[in-house]
This record gives structure tokens, C-alpha cells and sequence, in this order.
């Protein structure tokens, strides 16, 4: 490989990278994509659950076909198939020690709270672009932990473990490590509708992600080298070069960064990354949920759970059921954080925690990932904490001369999200295209 000159290197092989390798393919670049895995996809996954043959997400999962724009646009330039999960038909949640039934479990004057909430929330988010980046907005005030944001408004117990169940759900994390600007910047992209934070997306790729993946890499022609770390990238006034954890020497005239934040800071720039981007990147993402994927019998039709901070999961819901797989029981999806001992490959352990909610719960197999113990993602989707994104928004996504950034992590729309990261790959793509033709 060390006497070949690719036009352009990519660097990871998730969404982000994949779609910037087929746009600059597309231009007539040759492209090589480096990746650390045996597969591509990155922070999705599909892969069967436990020791069966029935597939599921361990990672990137529901996409909103209204909402997600540059994703819809892949969807349906390959005709790839999306389906629903199903809707819930029961209720449990366990808020401020009390199980309820309810849809809505919280009081008439926790619904007020709540309404006055929302119209608060509301007009501070008018004052957000969340297409610019949030340094240049002048909202450095919002860019603080949720937790205190939501501590000012005085809600009841109920209503804070509620919201706040929400929110672990939809960032991974615990609610003093997110910036309340992170979530404001969703709102205009959810329709203004404060209150959608807390709804669980529906929509799914019927043959999972890798189905969309595989037809960008097989579209690009790009080549690509699996199992391939890389560990330092060196640029000169015509080139790129990247080193490789094997010490392989790959040279380019230009290169794509698509890497997991959190991962940008194990490989060496030459020369150094600009000091706001080293800085941001110093900072990271918070995000670190633990997916979960149970084989469940006992549970009451298509269920959805919501609990508070002290149980060990957050929300779960039927994602498959019964009738839907031939596994003999339902198949569920649920969410909890890092600071939970909660261990998604702990038979007993994810049972005891369902039991809390359906005491007739009997799990048969579980599955998960670690994607915080990963060394490729060290993390889950983007999650800033305070004083990240009024800082360093800019630089995190900054070109810098021939090494183009793209991922989810560094999008100001759709950050975190799948569509943040085809999105930035276009973007990216459209960026090196430039630079290369003004050789
Ligand atoms: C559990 C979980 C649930 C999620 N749920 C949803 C959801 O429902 N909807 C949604 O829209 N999004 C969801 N996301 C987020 C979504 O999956 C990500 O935002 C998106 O896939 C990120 O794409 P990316 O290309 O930016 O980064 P990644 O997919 O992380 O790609 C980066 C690539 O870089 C590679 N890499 C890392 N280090 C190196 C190195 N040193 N050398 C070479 N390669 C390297 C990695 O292996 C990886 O392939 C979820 C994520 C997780 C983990």
C-alpha cells in the first residue's frame, strides 16, 4: 500500500465516513476508507440477538422519516424499506416510589407545571439557529447542566424523575452531564414541540442499518481496509499521510476525519490540531447509555416502562413481539446509564430489574454492547456536557487545511444523530472536493 496515492483517505467507516467516501468517489477522486472494526457501520450495529438467527440494533436504531432529512434522502435513493416499532399498549411507570398504570402518570398540576415549562423552554428556543453553530448564537447562558436548568422551575418529585427519565433515554447519560443548549438546539428540528424530547421514535430500517450502509459502500467502488487502527495523521502543503497502528504508511491528497469524538484524541495530529479543536476535543461527549435487548415471557401486550433515576432502567418497550419473532417470547428494547451497576449481559441482573415493573417478568436471554468500553466509540450517540458547544462548536467541525471533519458528534443539526452524521458527510465531501480541485 505505501507506493499507492489515493486521492483521499476517510477514516471510519460509520455513516459520516461512508457517505463522504461515495460523494468524493462520485466526484472522480479515488478513495480509500480506513476503519478499525471488521465491519463497517460504527456505532450501528445489526446483528443477531443472543445465539439466535433474528437480528436486532445494538446501536443507531429509529429515524424520524419526517424530520431527518439528509437521511430520507439516502433511504430513498437506494429504496431501502423502513417499518415501525409497534405502538404501546400498556403502561407501567415507577416515579417517586409509586407504580402507575397510567399513560399519563403525572397530576393535573404537574400537567401545569409541565405547560409552563414548555412555554418558557419555548421562547428561549426561538433564540437558537440550530443549523449555525451554537458558539456564534450568543447563547452561552443556556449552556449549562439540565440538571440545574430544570431545577429552577420547582417541579414536583414526580414530574422531575419523569422528565428526567425522558432525558436519560434520549442522551445516555445523567442529567448533570448534558448541556441544557444541546437539548434546546433539538427543538426546532423536532417541529418546536418541546414535549417531543420524550417521545420514543418509531420508525426502523426493516433490514437494519447495514442494509443502507452496505449499498453507499458498494455504491462508492472506495476501497477499504478493515481491522485497520489508525494512530497518527501527518499533513504537508500537498498531503496527507496516516500512519496505522501496524506502522502502514497510507498517503492522500486530502483526508476525511470521521471519527467518534471521543476517539479524536488517541490519534497524533502533525501538526497539532488547532488549540480550540485540541480543546473541545479534551472536553468529549457524555453520552453512555447501555442499550439493552431482553427475550422476555410474562409481560402484559406491547409495554412500555418509564422509571425513575433509582431504578436500574429507565424505559424499555416491546420492540418485536411475541407473535412477530419465533423466539417464544417478547423481544425488548431498554435504555439505562453508566452510573447504574446494571449489567446488560446479567440474565438475573436485567430480570430483577424488569421485575420491579412486572413482577411476572421472566427473561430468557439477554444481549448489548459496550459501547463505552469500546475503544472505537468510547461512548454512545453525542451528548455535550455544559461548556462545550457555546465554546468550541465551530472548531470542533473546522477543516483544517487538508483534513475535512466529519460525524454525528461534530454536526450542529441532528448532532448525535444518524442523520447528523450523513449529513456532514455530504458536507464534508463537498468541502475536500474543493480543496483538491484547487490543487
Ligand atoms: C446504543 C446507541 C443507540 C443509538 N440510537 C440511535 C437512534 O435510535 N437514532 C439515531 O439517529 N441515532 C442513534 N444513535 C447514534 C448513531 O448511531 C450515531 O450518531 C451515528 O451512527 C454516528 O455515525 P458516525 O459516522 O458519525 O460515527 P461512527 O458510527 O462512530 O463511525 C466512526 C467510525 O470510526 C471508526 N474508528 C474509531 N477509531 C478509529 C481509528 N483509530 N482508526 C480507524 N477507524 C476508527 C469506528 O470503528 C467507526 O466505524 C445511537 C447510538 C448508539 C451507540
Amino acid at each position: 500500500m505505501d507506493d499507492e496515492t489515493y486521492d483521499v483517505l476517510v477514516v471510519g467507516a460509520g455513516f459520516a465516513g461512508l457517505t463522504a467516501a461515495r460523494d468524493l468517489a462520485k466526484q472522480g477522486n479515488r478513495v480509500l476508507i480506513v476503519e478499525a472494526r471488521d465491519r463497517i457501520g460504527g456505532r450501528t450495529w445489526y446483528r443477531p440477538f443472543a445465539d439466535t438467527d433474528f437480528p436486532v440494533e445494538m446501536g443507531g436504531n429509529w429515524l424520524d422519516p419526517d424530520g431527518n432529512p439528509a437521511l430520507m434522502a439516502e433511504v430513498e435513493r437506494y429504496g431501502v424499506a423502513i417499518d415501525r416499532s409497534p405502538e404501546a399498549k400498556s403502561h407501567v411507570s415507577i416515579l417517586d416510589g409509586v407504580m402507575s398504570h397510567a399513560e399519563c402518570p403525572i397530576s393535573p398540576d404537574d400537567e401545569r407545571d409541565l405547560r409552563r415549562f414548555v412555554v418558557e423552554a419555548s421562547a428561549q428556543v426561538k433564540r437558537i439557529d440550530p443549523a449555525v453553530p451554537l458558539d456564534t448564537q450568543g447563547v452561552e447562558d443556556l449552556d449549562v447542566p439540565l440538571e440545574d436548568y430544570l431545577n429552577g422551575f420547582g417541579f414536583s418529585v414526580t414530574l422531575k424523575e419523569l422528565m428526567g427519565s425522558w432525558v436519560r433515554q434520549e442522551t445516555g447519560c445523567h442529567l448533570s452531564q448534558i448541556s441544557a443548549l444541546h437539548l434546546m438546539a433539538w427543538i426546532p428540528l423536532l417541529n418546536d414541540d418541546v414535549l417531543a424530547i420524550g417521545h420514543i421514535p418509531t420508525h426502523r430500517f426493516e433490514h437494519g442499518t447495514i442494509d443502507l450502509l452496505t449499498r453507499i459502500l458498494e455504491d462508492s467502488g472506495a476501497d477499504i481496509l478493515y481491522s485497520t487502527p489508525i494512530e497518527a495523521v501527518t499533513q504537508t502543503v500537498d498531503s496527507v499521510v496516516v500512519r496505522t497502528t501496524a506502522g502502514e504508511l497510507l498517503r492522500a491528497r486530502g483526508a476525511v476525519i470521521a471519527l467518534p469524538l471521543n476517539c479524536i484524541g488517541d490519534v497524533e495530529f502533525v501538526p497539532p490540531l488547532s488549540p480550540d479543536k485540541a480543546a473541545g476535543v479534551a472536553i468529549g461527549q457524555s453520552g453512555a447509555a447501555k442499550k439493552l435487548w431482553a427475550l422476555v415471557t410474562g409481560l402484559p401486550p406491547h409495554i412500555v416502562g418509564i422509571g425513575e433515576q433509582a431504578e436500574p432502567i429507565d424505559v424499555f418497550f416491546t420492540d418485536y413481539p411475541v407473535d412477530e419473532t419465533d423466539l417464544g417470547g417478547d423481544l425488548v428494547v431498554g435504555f439505562s446509564t453508566q452510573e447504574r451497576a446494571l449489567n446488560v449481559l446479567d440474565l438475573e441482573g436485567v430480570e430483577a430489574a424488569l421485575r420491579r415493573y412486572v413482577p411476572e417478568a421472566v427473561v430468557l436471554k439477554v444481549d448489548g454492547h459496550d459501547w463505552f468500553a469500546d475503544p472505537y466509540s468510547k461512548g454512545t450517540w453525542c451528548t455535550p456536557p455544559a461548556g462545550l458547544l457555546s465554546r468550541y462548536a465551530s472548531a470542533l467541525e473546522a477543516t483544517e487545511g487538508r483534513l475535512v471533519f466529519a460525524g454525528s458528534d461534530i454536526s450542529h443539526a441532528f448532532r448525535g444523530w444518524m442523520e447528523g452524521a450523513v449529513a456532514t458527510g455530504g458536507k464534508a465531501a463537498v468541502r475536500l472536493n474543493e480543496i483538491l480541485n484547487a490543487d
